[in-house]
């Protein structure tokens, strides 16, 4: 198996891979420990499929935390998990346990060696054709793999820009934070004793995390006095279907398979479980269960990012929403539970949709 890409998603796939005994090589254009702007938040879900991989990243790698808050305007309300913690852990620390045990388990690492592909020749690693029996693209959402092998055809719903920086300041909370501004929304993960993730997520294209800090003056004046620990760094945030992830012999993993926008923290979950149900399709010897199963990993992540963009491009709507979630924290609760794939989203319309509904329009809120 050939996989192009050793990020989050290429190296899950070489563990779960080489864990049912394939030959496996993970070839990467860069060199460890790989960086990249992300929310570095892993969801109580994320850790039981890393523990599926081998993988037990606890207090030593990073900094646990017990749900979601949602903040604007002085109106919070919070929840916990239903099931277990989640984990802010810096993302060079998760690169690295996912690029050991991938070592450990005897997958073939190959930094700094991008897979090049031209339309109509085979994959040249390190300058030669390279033979393989299947290929992977888990090369991120700028896929190479995935045009060249003519799966591009699909539809992205939104595109926003995200930004990410490190803090010298100890965590204040036990919660994921999420600051909704007009701009967009900040979120503040913990990832160690004496640092957070500061991540900002925007539709507008001008605008950088400074921007969207100026928008909310209690985060502001509580980073005033925290040193950056690096440097700003950027990247855009998709959600993307494709129609087809696989072609003969090629299958996309990961971001270059398609994602649902950053805000849900759910990309390197969705990442995983693509992972683990692709060496379990390959097992079998086809990609058939891969093709089939590929978009209901997908497709709760994705309706939460609609939900959640819905907020974000409607003010007014969020104005009533965040104060009726305050009001009435089980509905917040019972949300964070159908985010995190432990209840379904119909059941949670069906009991407090009637609820929600008559709250929303209603004249006071309280
Ligand atoms: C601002 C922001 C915040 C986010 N917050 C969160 C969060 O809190 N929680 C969460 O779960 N997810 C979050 N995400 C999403 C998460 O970061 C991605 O879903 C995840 O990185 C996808 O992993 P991947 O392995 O598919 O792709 P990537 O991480 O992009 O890895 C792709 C790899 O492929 C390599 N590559 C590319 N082209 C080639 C080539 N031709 N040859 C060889 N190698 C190649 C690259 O060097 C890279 O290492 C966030 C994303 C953004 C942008």
């Amino acid at each position: 198996m050939l996989i192009a890409g050793g990020g989050p998603a290429g190296l899950a796939a070489a563990i779960a891979l080489r864990q049912r005994g394939a030959d496996v090589l993970v070839a990467d254009a860069l060199r460890p420990p790989i960086d990249k702007p992300c929310g570095e938040g892993l969801m109580p879900a994320s850790r039981r499929e890393l523990a599926r991989l081998g993988i037990a990243p606890g207090v030593h790698d990073g900094v646990e935390f017990r749900g979601i808050l949602f903040v604007e305007d002085g109106t919070q309300v919070a929840a916990d998990f239903p099931c277990g913690l989640g984990l802010g852990v810096r993302r060079t620390v998760l690169h690295r346990l996912l690029a050991d045990r991938a070592a450990e388990l005897g997958v073939r690492l190959l930094w700094n060696t991008p897979v090049a592909l031209a339309p109509g020749r085979p994959a040249i690693l390190a300058g030669e054709p390279c033979a393989y029996r299947w290929l992977i693209g888990a090369d991120g959402h700028a896929s190479r793999v995935r045009s060249w092998a003519g799966l591009d055809a699909g539809s992205d719903r939104f595109r926003r820009f995200g930004f990410r920086a490190h803090f010298d300041v100890a965590p204040w909370s036990e919660f994921v934070e999420i600051h909704w501004t007009g701009h967009g929304q900040i979120y503040i993960t913990p990832v160690g004793p004496r640092e957070v993730c500061v991540a900002a997520l925007t539709a507008d294209p001008n605008l950088r995390l400074a921007h969207l800090l100026a928008g909310c003056p209690t985060l502001r004046d509580r980073l005033a006095a925290a040193a950056a620990t690096d440097t700003e760094r950027g990247a855009l945030t998709l959600t993307r279907s494709l129609r087809r992830v696989t072609s003969g012999n090629v299958a996309l993993l990961g971001d270059a398979s398609g994602s649902a926008d950053s805000i849900t923290g759910e990309g390197l979950a969705v990442g995983f479980r693509q992972a683990l149900l692709l060496a379990d399709s390959l097992a079998a010897g086809t990609l058939d269960l891969y093709a089939s199963r590929h978009a209901a990993i997908l497709a709760l992540p994705q309706r939460m990012a609609s939900l959640m963009l819905l907020l974000d491009r409607f003010p007014r709507l969020r104005a009533r929403v965040l104060p009726v979630l305050a009001a009435r924290p089980h509905l917040f609760r019972e949300l964070l539970a159908v985010h995190v794939g432990e209840q379904p989203l119909p059941r949670f319309v069906l009991r407090h949709g009637a609820e929600l509904g008559a709250m929303l329009l209603a004249p006071g809120l309280a």
